[in-house]
């Protein structure tokens, strides 16, 4: 039960993947006042602007408080028994006529690891399907597989610590400044207390690149370039650590010969980017110099056709200077979501298992006796893109989505909300009772408990796992997504595997299936906290994993070798040749690039609540270079029509040097709900890197007119 009297409650916030610690003091009134927690390791008790208005959004304003099944065309008020008997049923029915296949879960990076873990399990241990995606697929799934190529596991060898140790930061992709702003905050102090120097790598000139040291602003597309250059660089300049490569890599010659292909001097590199040789050189020799290097890699690497060859290029020069793991120096993916590191870790992605266990018959049959599944899943499931072109053609028939707005974020938005009309059911899990997902017309809806009402864990961008608390009462009918999922699990016939009675039960078995016949060659093991009691789980305090038996929690990765490969060593990854999956045209001469601002988040369903926050840009605007803007005729603050081969969106222009000639850029947050021209999802092309399944959201080839 919640004291809802002036408690004060230590939670996580629920939006990026710094994962911040917050103090949240309920004021009686359905509010919180909102506080940074100063003993957070993330974040110290600061806050930035999004976490700072959290307490004004958190009000029961236009919240789905009861389920809901659609009744002759019209939602209608069900009790919680008639809905989930519902759901059961129809995909009990479903499964038994066109098989497990045909049904699957669209889950999200803001769902807590034990909802997260419940999903995942009655999917592909019970149902028999691994068609079980997440949102985090849009968000970091290239990094994944990167993760996985070169270090046999997807292990994020970094900390936060090392960005206070470091030398030399490089951002590649990344606004940091207001998409990780706390992070980027102690990036700063570094560079302010002991001269740390900071390089922007990114095709816009954002608030990250004020005031630093050196912005490369490189064409779309072209990082991979950029990188094989400086390992070829690192190469010819003395600055390999052969030791290292020698004893704990391979697949060095390899890769070399590759990037000496792709830019084999700074001549070749300068070329292919678009970069002055002065600014390569200028790169190249300030990585080669400092040893205490950071990169740090976020959606601009990740969000593309060629992303995980991004991600691989980047780690090549950290394992070729053996700068990996080490204080200071290694490289760094920043997560988008609050818990997209938690939904990795339960298997949340359609092709992992749990645990960090992949579709191998080794690791199945472990899964299948850990959980005494009786379908377990055999093969890879759907990713989030394939997923939705599926339902189109009409093969997968059923379809529950949790916690996130595929209507509104998924490229070619328009056909996914087309193809979601032809679901035979479709349920939606959610917070608000009014969204475009919602709109696009769910046979059921089903109220979940919201941040401040839920309980359970996020683990954030360092493997720091955090307990979110409840701090408000369950609204209306709400209740937690796992136990949605269980009660529909019950009447699926599984009452064995899901007789869960709270969130620390769940957290015990996650925790125990982590260390099972886990020999220390699975990097994510939390064995230590498989028998942790109810008490000390309400209590627990942020820590990194892995947390095995009889270990400190929290070891650094890598720094000698020790790689999750078959032979133990990591691997050099010769990327294909860098180019953009679709061409520019006459009648479509631009690159349309999206991305985040500062104050908003996601398709802004809890900070559009905040007034303040929606003061800073208040409307859906296009970036645009003011030369491109003379050529194409738009005028600051005038109204301009962007238009793609797979929609159009009507925009405030914003004339701006920070945009690169021959790119536009918008933001990706406003949706039909709160804008009929906004809907920026809808204008993005549908291509998918080979080894993520991750779309490409920066180079859609566009249009712009004046309006
Ligand atoms: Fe929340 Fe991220 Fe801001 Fe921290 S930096 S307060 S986690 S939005």
């Amino acid at each position: 039960a919640i004291d809802p009297t002036l408690r004060t409650t230590r939670t996580t916030c629920p939006y990026c993947g710094v994962g911040c610690g917050v103090l949240a003091t309920p004021d009686g009134s359905g509010g919180a006042a909102i506080a940074g927690d100063p003993e957070h390791p993330a974040n110290f008790g600061r806050l930035c602007s999004k976490g700072s208005a959290l307490g004004e959004t958190v009000g029961l304003e236009g919240r789905l408080l009861y389920p809901m099944i659609r009744c002759k065309g019209v939602l209608e008020r069900v009790a919680w028994s008639d809905a989930l008997d519902h759901v059961a049923h129809r995909m009990q029915h479903i499964v038994a006529r066109d098989g497990a296949d045909a049904v699957a879960f669209y889950l999200s990076g803001q769902l807590l690891t034990e909802d997260y873990y419940v999903a995942n399990k009655l999917m592909k241990g019970f149902v028999g399907t691994a068609n079980v995606d997440t949102n985090s697929r849009l968000c970091m799934s290239s990094s994944v597989a990167g993760h996985r190529r070169a270090f046999g596991a997807d292990t994020v060898p970094g900390c936060y610590e090392d960005l206070d140790k470091a030398d030399l930061l490089v951002l590649v992709g990344s606004n940091a400044a207001w998409c990780h702003p706390i992070l980027f905050q102690r990036m700063r102090r570094n560079k302010e207390e002991r001269g740390a120097r900071i390089i922007v790598i990114d095709p816009r000139r954002t608030d990250t690149a004020s005031d630093i040291d050196l912005f490369l602003g490189v064409k779309p597309g072209t990082d991979t370039a950029l990188f094989a250059g400086l390992f070829v660089h690192l190469a010819d300049n003395g600055a390999l650590d052969k030791d290292y490569i020698a004893n704990n890599t391979s697949g060095f010659d390899d890769a070399l010969a590759r990037a000496r292909s792709i830019a084999g001097s700074v001549t070749a590199t300068a070329l292919a980017t678009g970069l002055s040789e002065q600014d390569v050189a200028a790169f190249f020799a300030m990585f080669r110099e400092t040893e205490r290097v950071v990169t740090l890699y976020s959606q601009g690497v990740n969000q593309s056709a060629q992303g995980t060859d991004k991600v691989n290029a980047i780690l090549n020069c950290h394992l070729a200077t053996g700068r990996i793991g080490k204080p200071g120096a290694s490289p760094f993916s920043l997560t988008g979501q609050p818990n997209a590191m938690g939904g990795r870790e339960v298997g949340g992605l359609a092709n992992q298992l749990a645990a960090h266990m992949m579709f191998t018959p080794p690791e199945i049959d472990r899964v299948r006796r850990f959980w005494k599944a009786p379908r377990i899943a055999t093969h890879e499931g759907l990713k989030a893109v394939q997923l939705f072109e599926a339902i189109n053609r009409g093969e997968v028939k059923a379809l529950w989505v949790m916690g996130t707005n595929p209507a509104v974020s998924l490229p070619d938005a328009d056909i996914v909300r087309e193809a979601m009309k032809k679901l035979e059911l479709f349920v939606v899990s959610e917070n608000v009772l009014s969204n475009d997902t919602v709109e696009a017309g769910p046979h059921v809806l089903l109220p979940a408990l919201a941040w401040g009402e839920k309980s359970g864990t996020v683990t954030n961008s360092e493997r720091r796992i955090s307990r979110q608390r409840s701090f408000l009462p369950a609204p209306g009918e709400a209740r937690p997504d796992w136990w949605i999922l269980s009660e529909v699990a019950k009447r699926l016939g599984f009452r064995e595997g899901f007789n869960y009675k709270s969130a620390a039960e769940i957290f015990r078995e996650h925790a125990a299936l982590s260390a099972f016949e886990n020999d220390g060659s699975r990097d994510f093991d939390i064995g230590a906290l498989q028998s942790v009691s109810d008490e000390a789980y309400d209590a627990l305090v942020p820590l990194q994993w892995p947390a095995r038996e009889g270990q400190s929690p929290g070891e650094r990765f890598f720094a000698n070798g020790g790689f999750f490969t078959n032979d133990g060593k990591g691997r050099f990854v010769a990327p294909d040749v860098p180019a953009l999956r679709s061409e520019t045209n006459a009648g479509r001469p631009l690159r349309l690039n999206t991305g985040r601002i500062r104050d908003q988040w996601h398709t802004m369903t809890r900070t559009g609540l905040s007034q303040r926050l929606g003061a800073h840009l208040p409307e859906p605007f296009v970036e645009i270079h003011p030369d491109d803007a003379n050529k194409y005729g738009v005028v600051d603050d005038s109204f301009a029509r962007v238009t793609t081969d797979y929609g159009q969106s009507i925009l405030k222009v914003v004339v701006s040097e920070r945009q690169q000639r021959g790119t536009l850029f918008v933001p990706i947050h406003w949706s039909a709900m709160n804008t009929s021209h906004g809907r920026i999802g809808a204008l993005v092309q549908s291509f998918n890197d080979p080894f993520s399944g991750q779309p490409e959201a920066k180079a859609t080839p566009a249009a712009i007119a004046p309006y």
